[in-house]
């Protein structure tokens, strides 16, 4: 069964189409690139995948559950699954890093929860064993803040982790860095899918790690897909 299914799915935004009759399936363990030009509709897509944005028209299913035909619960359940990093790392900056990393865990729940569960050391080990798979182990208790945007990605990544999804989402994980930081990262990626076999999608606007990181290359222009082929089939002129 795979992991995602996008079944001739439409996303407006009033007049405009960020994506039209998309169709696009996504087996497990797979590592997808999708490529495109700013405006291409790669966000808009990857929040489909994890649920936060529902489609005009059309289905989505996750884990073989269609998205739009389950109660709350059951959606909130499939989103869990489900993790997502992005340009902007999305961090509360002046928190520690271990408070972000168990924020992972934390999910959907209300925010007067989550500010409890931050008072408590809680999920140390946790939040330790994720900091090292993500290569900062020294980080644990440093200020947030204090870090580089690199690390700060890898802390993304590590709050990702914690919630153990089955699939890893990047929305241009690297756009905010260095070329040297943006490969590590990329790396790292594609390292963690490998050795846990979890399925990773990441958004890119250009081709260069497409062909060594990844197995399939899905490129988006204007909200619809205009290729779709195994990562090899592409050559540098795209
Ligand atoms: P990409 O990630 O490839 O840059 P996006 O998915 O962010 O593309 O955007 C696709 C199109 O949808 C763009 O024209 C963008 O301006 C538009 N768009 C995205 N999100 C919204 C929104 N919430 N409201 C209105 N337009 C949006
Ligand atoms: P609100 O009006 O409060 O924004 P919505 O009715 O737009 O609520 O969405 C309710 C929930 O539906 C959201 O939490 C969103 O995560 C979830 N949702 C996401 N994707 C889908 C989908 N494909 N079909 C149905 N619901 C979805």
């Amino acid at each position: 069964e795979p992991i995602f299914v996008l079944d001739n799915v439409t996303v407006r935004f009033g007049n405009l189409a960020a994506l039209e009759q998309v169709n696009l399936t996504i087996q497990r363990g797979e590592r997808v690139a999708l490529i495109g030009p700013s405006g291409a509709g790669k966000s808009t897509l990857l929040s489909l995948l994890n649920g936060t944005q529902r489609p005009t028209q059309g289905e989505v299913r996750v884990l073989g559950r269609p998205l739009a035909r389950l109660s709350p619960r059951e959606r909130q359940a499939i989103q869990r699954r489900i993790g997502t990093v992005y340009q902007q790392f999305h961090l509360v900056e002046n928190l520690r890093v271990i408070h972000n990393v168990n924020a992972g865990r934390l999910g959907s729940w209300p925010l007067w929860k989550s500010l409890i569960s931050l008072a408590w050391p809680l999920g140390v080990d946790q939040a330790a064993a994720a900091l090292a798979q993500v290569g900062i182990p020294e980080k644990l208790f440093a200020r947030t803040s204090d870090l580089s945007g690199g690390q700060q990605q890898r802390v993304a990544l590590a709050r990702v982790l914690v919630q153990n999804p089955d699939a890893i989402l990047a929305d241009e994980p690297i756009s905010n860095l260095d070329p040297e930081r943006g490969r590590e990262i990329m790396d790292l990626l594609v390292h963690i899918s490998e050795t846990t076999g979890k399925t990773l999608v990441v958004s890119l606007h250009a081709i260069e790690f497409t062909q060594s990181h990844f197995h399939r290359i899905v490129g988006l222009r204007q909200g619809r897909v205009q290729f779709d082929c195994p990562a090899g089939a592409v050559d540098g002129t795209l």
